[in-house]
């Protein structure tokens, strides 16, 4: 085995790789940016090196200067882990060219499956089912494609060289061909350098199944079974989980022979993924997949399969890459229980995912349950990087179980200081569709949306404000200390809605106005975690919790979250700002669509930025003349900058 791995990623894959490395007796080589001097990668490893500065680019895709760092302290072995250079075939080349061994299958495995069209050319002898479809280099002008009467709608365009879900657009009738395939051409163009591109028959309805494998030196190929990933939004994975337990077994029969068939044909080593897209819209026992793509590298889901096995797939990925032969046959691997995987993202989904930076002022985990993070309490989460934070996993005996584990563990978690998606991952985890295990890849988008307008009614803002006087002591013993006919008002802020609660007490009775409107309220009753009281004549009962400034209602499986504005004058800058439009995230302009002087309206998109890998449209705030556009492009803004001035 290795005597010293080095680890060219950060993050939790960094930390996860480095465990397994460590349980090993393998001595581990972390890299570092400005931005991770003292994140948990390097704390955990033997001994971390300076890459560069914060910027992907200039650290961790910086092929020459980790070439450095790895002669200079000798290291035998590099794993990439996924993302940054992980499927980068020139560098697995590099590595091997100077005598370090790439802890991934060889490099010319990566560029054939780098690539989605050349991939399906080398694996077409196999005999696996492939989404019909075209692909497609030179420029598009009225070529034959337009003319092409056998295209189906809706149809897929993929940048062939694309990844991540980037570079991808449905096409929902002939009208909107052209200009699809010319807005993925220059996306493609300017995210992976190259503008090919593929066309495929969109498959509705269609769940993501993607089976794993593993295979040795010696020609030896196993499967490592299925994991179901149908929840994804923006084509990018929510919540994965293994085993399928919707697909019939027969159907995950043929897939796994699929994937060993594809990893033969491309003479593949160590462990990788082979992607399907299932049909279901056909009899369950006559359900058509097809072959997407393979993943040349750990993925990140890969810890449900560990779950379920019970076997460390990094300690495989190392031992084959270090020629030992696969210690497991195929008759060995067995199952046990139900795994799910939910990826925490820092981003803040009632406004479009948007990512959040800042510091992570308070972390609180739950308890018992894998945990695979590389962020801590009081880390600074930058926009440089993905905005995963980390991965929560649970297993369980079945699918019921480990969805109520799931959601047991989602509540328990705390994050503070900056946005998170764990509410929202607690609804889709709760949501019919996917306790009836009927998700399907394009199930989530809705669900989001609904999220998204999930709005906190007027008795709900009453609980939190009745709730805040009560936490002040203002109310005790079911008696009202604040008296006088001027009352008291309190400012509370809903996600991005402020409301201002006036509340005048009597005794044991309350008048409470709020948005033009008043209530009576009577009969409060508050104890440990439960708010009941008479609104209007109706009785309201809700759970409750409180944390710091922040009091959270549960109302039947929803939470609103509630903070009191303290200094609400100084804070609201609504108006201040109107016609401005702010930064929301640090990031880079990457370009700038209106000049000084020209008209626009409200909505129009004025600037794109990008943030933590994502592009953002900054549309107009209102109709009017550009008075100011006060950056450039390749400028680098900072949150809350004003970038746009409106008349
Ligand atoms: P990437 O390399 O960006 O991950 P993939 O080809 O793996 O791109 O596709 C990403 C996701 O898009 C899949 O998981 C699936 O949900 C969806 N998808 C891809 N191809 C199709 C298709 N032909 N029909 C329907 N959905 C598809």
């Amino acid at each position: 085995m290795f005597q010293k791995l080095m680890v060219a990623n950060r993050g939790e894959i960094a930390c996860r790789i480095i465990k397994t490395a460590r349980n090993l007796g393998i001595k581990t080589l972390a890299i570092y940016s400005d931005s991770d001097k003292n994140s948990a990668h390097v704390l955990l490893a033997d001994e971390a090196c300076y890459v560069g500065p914060s910027e992907a680019r200039k650290s961790y895709l910086n092929i020459k200067k980790i070439f450095e760092i790895a002669v200079e302290k000798n290291v035998d072995a590099i794993h990439p882990g996924y993302g940054f250079l992980s499927e980068n075939h020139v560098f697995s080349k590099k590595v091997n060219n100077m005598g370090i061994i790439f802890v991934g299958p060889e490099w010319k495995a990566i560029k054939t499956m780098g690539n989605k069209k050349n991939a399906k050319q080398a694996i077409s002898k196999a005999g696996i089912p492939m989404v019909p479809g075209h692909s497609l280099r030179e420029n598009m002008g009225s070529e034959s494609l337009l003319n092409d009467k056998t295209l189906e709608y809706p149809l897929l365009i993929k940048a062939a060289a694309g990844g991540g879900g980037k570079g991808m657009r449905i096409v929902l009738n002939e009208s909107e061909l052209e200009g699809s395939i010319q807005s993925v051409k220059r996306e493609a163009l300017s995210s992976f350098g190259d503008d090919e591109i593929i066309i495929e028959k969109y498959i509705q309805g269609g769940k993501h199944i993607e089976v794993q494998i593993a295979a040795d030196h010696f020609g030896n190929i196993i499967h490592l079974m299925e994991r179901d990933c149908s929840a994804q939004r923006r084509y990018q994975k929510v919540l994965e989980e293994s085993p399928a337990t919707s697909i019939p077994q027969k159907i995950k029969e043929k897939m796994y022979e699929a994937a060993i068939s594809v990893s033969r044909a491309i003479n593949y080593t160590n462990l990788g993924t082979v992607e399907f897209i299932v049909d279901t819209s056909g009899k369950e026992n006559d359900m058509s997949f097809y072959f997407l793509e393979m993943n040349t590298r750990l993925q990140v889901e890969h810890p449900i399969t560990e779950a379920i096995l019970g076997i460390d797939l990094v300690e495989m990925q190392l031992e084959i890459a270090a020629g030992k032969k696969l210690t497991h046959k195929q008759q060995d691997i067995k199952s046990r229980g139900h795994a799910i995987e939910a990826r925490i993202y820092a981003e803040n989904p009632r406004k479009n995912f948007m990512p959040s930076t800042g510091k992570i002022s308070e972390l609180r985990f739950p308890k018992n349950v894998r945990l695979d993070f590389g962020v801590k309490q009081g880390d600074q989460v930058e926009s440089h990087y993905d905005p995963m934070l980390g991965k929560l996993i649970v297993h369980d005996v079945n699918r019921e179980l480990a969805q109520k584990k799931m959601s047991d563990c989602l509540r328990e978690f705390k994050i503070k200081g900056i946005n998170t998606n764990l509410e929202f991952l607690y609804k889709l985890n709760c949501e019919p569709r996917f306790l009836e295990n009927i998700m399907q890849v394009d199930s989530v988008e809705a669900i989001a949306e609904k999220f998204r307008k999930e709005t906190a009614l007027h008795s709900h803002f009453a609980s939190a404000a009745i709730l805040f006087l009560f936490l002040q002591n203002k109310f005790e013993k079911k008696m009202w200390r604040i008296w006088g006919e001027r009352g008291t008002s309190l400012r509370l802020c809903h996600h991005d809605r402020f409301c201002e609660i006036k509340l005048i007490a009597k005794e044991r009775t309350l008048k409470l106005f709020l948005a033009n409107d008043s209530y009576e309220v009577s009969d409060i009753e508050i104890s440990a975690g439960v708010i009941e009281f008479t609104l209007r004549g109706y009785t309201i009962k809700y759970e409750y919790e409180r944390e710091n400034e922040i009091v959270r209602v549960f109302d039947n499986g929803t939470i609103f979250d509630f903070e009191l504005q303290q200094d609400y004058e100084a804070r609201d800058n609504t108006e201040i700002n109107e016609g401005k439009v702010i930064a929301p995230i640090t990031g880079t302009v990457i370009k700038i669509l209106k000049k000084n002087g020209q008209l626009v309206s409200m909505g129009e998109p004025l600037i794109i930025m990008e943030a933590m890998k994502m592009e953002y449209e900054l549309k107009a705030p209102k109709a009017g003349r550009i008075k100011k556009m006060k950056v450039k492009t390749k400028e680098i803004i900072n949150q809350n900058d004003i970038l746009v001035e409106i008349d």
